[in-house]
């Protein structure tokens, strides 16, 4: 049989991870899909994270933020002992040391500035594990701004600590009791409720997908990631580019902050999904959610519920530029199973002292099974990004031990 390269177009692809297209267009995906007063009040968001994006002003504000208040930058970290076990070289952008656990206080900073500089008084934000909500219910605290954060019962049941923390940093909490009472239908309900609140209120999407402008915005915002980890790659690596830029995809806003940092270079994308969650890797094209992507789907066109050990994994679909990167062959989307995320999990506690956050544990059983199997040739420089920190999976931890 002759061997098919999974790589089919490695290195730049002229025009990707820039702005979208016409319409906030990547490629056929993305859009804005949306009632008529949201379309007003997306619009009226792209305006101004236009304007705020051109102020160095805005730009210097954000940056104070990420220094003070979220610890940035954040570690790259050579894997020392997993390096020589794996036989290639691998560099963590470390993302679980940043402040609230994981990257997501990179996209509600900048979302939390710029709706303070648009004269909002309130976040909207949507939450699965209650992640993203803790983050957003955290930049409202620090900016002086309300929190409403919708959540589905049953995540709320499932993840009552994050709860908690949200409710003690002044936010409110709201139970989801449509569907199946998880993240597809808590995300929903915000966007509903901000159909009548537009006029005071910013709805703070936590990952790259909705309506144009946020996957392109959120991207933005975590592109953070990417551009710090480029500058500590040219200081510490010969090549100053890694071989492989890897890192988990839920909606694909930790995957596409640090790609963006590497699109102009030869380094090769991987994107690594849940089994149950493989919205690039299996989704078929849909809308959802105010734009036009890959999601799960049964034959009838309904969305399929996502499964995954990993609550912030566990979105059917992906975002828009994710599903276009995958059609140029920009990046290469693959998926591990529960099993090898926990495996991963202990493998880096065990090496490395660090406990990983199972998304991230992800992106390492990938970065594992190629080392084993050729598909990372020996010696081959790896940068993963480390998108958060274990501490909230202990429980789910404990049982596997
Ligand atoms: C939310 C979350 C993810 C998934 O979100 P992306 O938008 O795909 O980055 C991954 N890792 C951690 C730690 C998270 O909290």
């Amino acid at each position: 049989m002759r061997y098919v390269s999974p790589w089919r177009a490695a290195g730049p692809v002229a025009g990707t991870m820039g702005e979208p297209g016409a319409r906030g267009r990547f490629g056929p995906y993305g859009g804005r899909y949306a009632p008529e007063s949201l379309v007003e009040a997306c619009r009226e968001v792209e305006e101004a994270f236009r304007a705020a994006w051109a102020d160095p002003g805005f730009r210097g504000d954000l940056a104070e933020l990420l220094a003070l208040h979220a610890g940035r930058p954040t570690p790259l970290t050579p894997a020392r002992r997993l390096s020589r076990e794996l036989g290639v070289r691998l560099w963590l952008k470390r993302e679980d040391l940043a402040h609230t656990g994981s990257h997501k206080i990179n996209n509600v900073l900048g979302q939390a500035l710029l709706a303070a500089r648009m004269g909002r008084r309130r976040l909207i934000a949507e939450t699965g594990a209650g992640q993203h909500g803790v983050a957003a219910a955290t930049a409202a605290a620090l900016l002086g701004l309300e929190a409403t954060v919708f959540m589905g019962e049953r995540d709320m049941e499932r993840q009552g600590l994050n709860v908690f923390r949200m409710r003690l940093l002044g936010a409110e909490v709201v139970p989801v009791t449509t569907g199946s009472r998880t993240l597809k239908d808590a995300t929903s309900e915000a966007m509903r409720h901000w159909v009548g609140a537009t006029g005071d209120s910013h709805y703070c999407v936590g990952s790259v997908i909705g309506p144009d402008p946020y996957p392109w915005m959120v991207r933005e915002f975590q592109r953070v990631i990417g551009d710090e980890a480029r500058a500590q790659c040219a200081a510490e690596l010969r090549t100053g580019v890694p071989d492989h830029v890897v890192a988990c995809v839920g909606g694909g806003s930790n995957a596409a902050g640090t790609f963006a940092g590497f699109a102009d270079t030869a380094a090769r994308f991987v994107g690594v999904e849940a089994e149950g969650g493989a919205g690039a890797a299996r989704g078929k094209l849909g809308v959802l959610h105010g734009c036009r992507s890959l999601f799960l789907q049964d034959d009838d066109g309904q969305i399929v519920e996502a499964h995954s050990i990993a609550a912030g994994l566990d979105y059917p679909g992906v975002g828009p530029e994710h599903a276009h990167l995958r059609d140029l062959g920009r990046a290469r989307y693959v998926t591990v199973t529960d099993e090898e995320a926990a495996g991963a999990a202990l493998r880096l506690a065990r090496t490395e002292g660090i406990v990983p956050a199972l998304e991230s544990a992800h992106a390492l059983a990938w970065v594992i099974r190629a080392a084993g199997d050729g598909d990372l040739p020996a010696g081959s420089t790896v940068l993963m990004t480390l998108s958060g920190r274990g501490d909230k999976d202990i429980s789910t931890l404990k049982e596997l031990l």
